[in-house]
């Protein structure tokens, strides 16, 4: 699907969020959303959704939307992440409503509000194992049993609860869980623990605390008490609404926040769960979190993709209910349609093929005007060298010709982009038989005419050999060969991983005007699909990243 298509995307959180209004039930007057990541990984393409669906909705109502990290479980969280997070968040053009927040901003607060639930007879400190804990659960058939626990006094919960957070515990000897229903049909009402003992280190809070809440028992107060209207999630959430209605309706919260739950994004040939992409990380599959091959919004950025190709793309899956998988194509269509409007061209030659012009004197140079982009003259012109020693596409030169063929052939002529016709007079082999260098006659009456007496096969692009930058182009393909690489639970989704989604070629070369090109510029390499310009560069060598193709080539070759 495409921009053209005209199909209007659903959303059915806005039709919600319009009926509150228009009911008088938004608090405040004012929506207000919250974006919560956990700060244990970067961000890839399913939080854009995320994030695009809780900024987007909060500025189509004139409300608000906060960057909180829900940061409960400090062992798997670090710096290095909120920041990348943050930086991500800015980069895809959103502003965050006042400063950063926390969860753990709220831990004095929601450890109050435990000792609520405990004074209210609606919390207790239960000593049994992990292991019992679960025993005592029940399934989703039978159900739990009460732990012999359950029933300590409000005196004692209070005294044990301190002695938690006082650290007098060791992890797992005991836990603070609310006292719901241990026959619950829903078996997060089963006495879901809310605190638990971590004698760990946190990013935030330092050594402060060594009992953490849990990402239930924390959520929605938080959401509470930043005033969320509306707590967007993923359907994972579903069936933990109950408890989240529960807790707000048991505690002295300072507002009613609602959750609303929508299908999370799944994209073919790749993954989105930081915890498996962390894995291609650390077992240095990739080269890190912003690997071009990673579907991180880091790796996305520096592959090429634009801020506003991902927000495109967001808007064109719209958000509902219902969990399907998109098609990577879907992706790789909204930065096309944005580059090909956008991206300034330019020609580069990835796998070079010399050219001699015989008739062309040696030593001298013609300068050459071309548009900078052929639809959108406010980007105006550009300088391409032209001179005796040139270089072509390998590809682009066949000794036997095909039927058809558009481009160099022996005894035949093509145009060189933007300059001359010419004609291809002998090939010159190595003692191996490869082809190494083409001797050609250029027509002088052929610029900006069409040559009288033959026609030229086609057009092909070109650099001057003598006058052009040399770079580096990293060629990439799917990172996984299956469409669904976790789809069978027994094979581990690493051993789809594509062999050959990195191609890296380093002897291409640029047009001259691209020799200052600063990283993540993007271009449209002619005929070749469009490029943006690595971080790996330095002033001695420029790299460029494909973004994309210039087409779906990738669907045809795979037949579908
Ligand atoms: P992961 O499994 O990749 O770690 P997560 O849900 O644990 O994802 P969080 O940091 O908790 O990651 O997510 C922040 C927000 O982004 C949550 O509201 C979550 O529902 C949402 N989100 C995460 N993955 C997706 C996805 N694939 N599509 C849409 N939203 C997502
Ligand atoms: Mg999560």
């Amino acid at each position: 699907m495409s921009k053209q298509d005209n199909v209007k995307p659903t959303n059915f959180i806005h039709q919600i969020i319009e009926s509150d209004i228009a009911d008088e039930k938004v608090a405040g007057g004012q929506v207000v959303t919250r974006f919560p990541p956990e700060p244990n990984g970067y961000l890839h393409i399913g939080h854009a959704k995320s994030i695009c669906l809780n900024f987007g909705t909060a500025a189509k109502y004139q409300g608000q939307c906060n960057l909180r990290f829900d940061d409960t479980n400090p062992e798997k969280e670090s710096q290095e992440y909120i920041d990348a997070i943050a930086e991500d968040v800015r980069w895809l053009g959103f502003k965050w409503n006042g400063d950063i927040r926390y969860t753990s901003d709220y831990f004095e607060q929601l450890y109050q509000w435990a000792l609520y639930l405990i004074a209210n007879g609606k919390a207790y400190v239960d000593s049994l194992s992990a292991h019992e804990m679960r025993e005592f659960r029940g399934n989703l058939t039978e159900p739990g049993k009460n732990s012999p626990y359950r029933e300590r006094s409000v005196a004692e919960n209070l005294e044990l609860f301190e002695r938690m957070r006082n650290g007098e515990f060791e992890e797992g000897d005991c836990a603070l869980r609310v006292k719901i229903d241990m026959a619950a049909p829903n078996m997060n009402l089963r006495d879901p623990v809310i605190y638990r003992i971590r004698k760990a280190h946190h990013h935030q809070t330092g050594d402060k605390w060594c009992i953490y809440p849990s990402y239930d028992y924390a959520h929605g107060q938080s959401d509470a008490l930043e005033g969320v209207t509306h707590s967007i999630c993923t359907l994972e959430f579903e069936d933990h609404r109950p408890l989240y209605d529960w807790f707000i309706a048991n505690l002295p919260v300072p507002a009613q926040p609602r959750q609303y739950e929508f299908a999370r994004l799944n994209l073919n040939y790749t993954i989105t769960s930081k915890r498996k992409l962390k894995l291609l990380v650390d077992e240095k599959h990739v080269v890190g979190w912003d690997d071009p091959r990673m579907p991180t919004i880091s790796g996305l950025r520096r592959r090429g993709y634009t801020p506003a190709s991902i927000r495109n793309f967001c808007e064109m899956i719209g958000v509902t209910r219902s969990n399907g998988v998109v098609d990577m194509g879907m992706l790789e269509s909204a930065v096309r349609d944005d580059l090909d409007a956008n991206a300034p061209r330019a020609m580069c030659v990835t796998r070079p093929l010399k050219v001699t012009i015989s008739n062309f004197a040696e030593g001298k140079e013609e300068w050459f005007e071309l548009p900078a982009h052929p639809k959108d003259e406010s980007m105006g012109l550009r300088k391409v060298s032209f001179g005796r020693n040139l270089l072509i596409e390998q590809e682009d030169f066949e000794e036997e010709k095909p039927r058809k063929w558009k481009r160099l052939a022996p005894g035949d002529a093509v145009r060189l982009r933007g300059a001359y016709v010419i004609t291809c007079n002998e090939v010159i082999k190595d003692d191996a038989g490869n082809i190494v260098e083409l001797i050609c006659s250029y027509d002088p009456a052929t610029k900006g005419e069409n040559p009288t007496g033959y026609k030229p096969n086609g057009v092909i692009h070109w650099v001057n050999a003598d006058h052009s930058v040399p770079c580096e182009v990293r060629l990439y393909d799917r990172l996984f060969t299956e469409a669904n690489p976790e789809a069978d639970k027994a094979v581990d989704f690493q051993n789809y991983l594509n062999s050959g989604s990195l191609e890296v070629l380093t002897d291409s070369r640029v047009e001259i005007g691209l020799k200052h090109a600063v990283a993540e510029a993007h271009y449209q390499f002619e005929r070749l699909g469009y490029f943006s310009v690595d971080k790996d560069s330095d002033e001695n060598r420029l790299v460029f990243n494909r973004t994309v193709t210039l087409r779906d080539s990738w669907m045809k070759i795979q037949g579908k």
